[in-house]
């Protein structure tokens, strides 16, 4: 895909649902794409902020390659501006860190010497790096290693057209279910809603997490909208994970999201009819069971899974598929 058109005398940045127009020399909102001598540059190319080895189920994915280990990576910059970020120290940052160059090559490298299943594109937004995410991808395949995306779902269109066939897999942050207030964190919820439902019908395994702030998108009706629209848009066999909030960034004085809101939540997801609901960051409520006989198929302790027996992506005592991608 091209990542940028003109405009007149200014670019289009084609990465995000905010479609910035730069002049020559200016930067985009994400502060990591700027309008240089006529093509839009990614400063952040090569430029990795964090790296580790994490388990999957920290992304959190649930449903795909379970106990397997993701090569994980972020640059800085962010097209969001939530003040709840937990996250803030790279995705809110504007110095760029050249000092260490990490080539797509490089990348997969490290992931095969570690003997990792997938690469996650993670810790700050990947759409605002998607020419570097998508060559250490086509780098991937080439030899069997997975990819997937940590994201807030803001990609523009030309990118979700892209995504597919290069990203695996995709943990959406649905924020809220509210547009005035996806607007005060920097988005807009209807193209996040349509890249979701576009993600769920063209083969990226989708799963979506919602971090539960107190005050800002806790109530019973708003939560039950969001579920409702995963249940009813993208369908039941779609994990949803519900995520403990602890203050952070500029909402120092809010407190923890408490067990109670938590578990209003859940019940919320298994009253609209979700197949998949989990709490998995305070340690509780995050086993799969099969959806047909109930029996538990995968047994988990926050972010490891201690326990499986599912054969061939199916129940062993009942035989009922159990939606995501496996291996075993
Ligand atoms: S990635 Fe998004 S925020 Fe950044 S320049 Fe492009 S359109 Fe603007």
């Amino acid at each position: 895909m091209d990542y940028f058109k003109a405009n007149k005398e200014k670019l289009v940045c084609l990465l995000c649902g905010h479609y910035c127009n730069l002049k020559e020399g200016q930067t985009g909102l994400c502060g990591v794409n700027k309008n240089v001598g006529e093509q839009i540059e990614c400063l952040v190319y090569g430029y990795v902020s964090a790296l580790n080895i994490d388990p999957i189920e920290k992304k959190p994915l649930y449903h795909f390659l379970p106990r397997s280990k993701s090569l994980s990576l972020g640059t800085v910059g962010c097209n969001f501006k939530c003040s709840f970020c937990q996250n803030w120290g790279i995705s809110q940052e504007k110095k760029i860190d050249t000092s260490n160059y990490f080539s797509p090559k490089d990348i997969v490298e490290l992931a095969l010497n570690n003997h990792c299943k997938s690469i996650s594109y993670t810790y700050n937004e990947p759409t605002i790096f998607y020419p570097y995410a998508k060559d250490i991808a086509m780098e991937a395949k080439k030899v069997g290693i997975k990819n997937v995306y940590v994201s807030n779902g803001f990609e523009s269109k030309e990118v979700a057209l892209d995504m597919v066939g290069v990203i695996d897999a995709i943990n959406v942050d649905l924020k809220c279910f509210d547009e005035k207030y996806y607007k005060k964190l920097g988005g807009k919820l209807d193209r996040v809603l349509e890249n979701l439902i576009f993600f769920a019908k063209n083969d990226i395994w989708l799963e979506i997490t919602t971090l539960i702030v107190p005050t800002k998108n806790d109530t019973k009706e708003e939560l039950t909208k969001l579920a409702t629209f995963i249940k009813q848009e993208l369908g039941a066999n779609v994990p949803w994970h519900i995520s403990a909030f602890h203050p952070d960034y500029k909402e120092q004085n809010l407190p923890r999201t408490s067990v109670k809101t938590l578990k209003m939540a859940y019940e919320i997801g298994e009253e609209v009819g979700l197949n998949y609901v989990y709490i998995g960051n305070v340690g509780f409520d995050n086993h799969t069971k099969c959806k047909q006989c109930a029996e538990t198929l995968i047994e988990r302790q926050y972010f490891n899974t201690l326990r499986s027996c599912i054969k061939k992506a199916a129940c062993p005592y009942c035989q009922e598929v159990l939606e995501g991608v496996y291996d075993d």
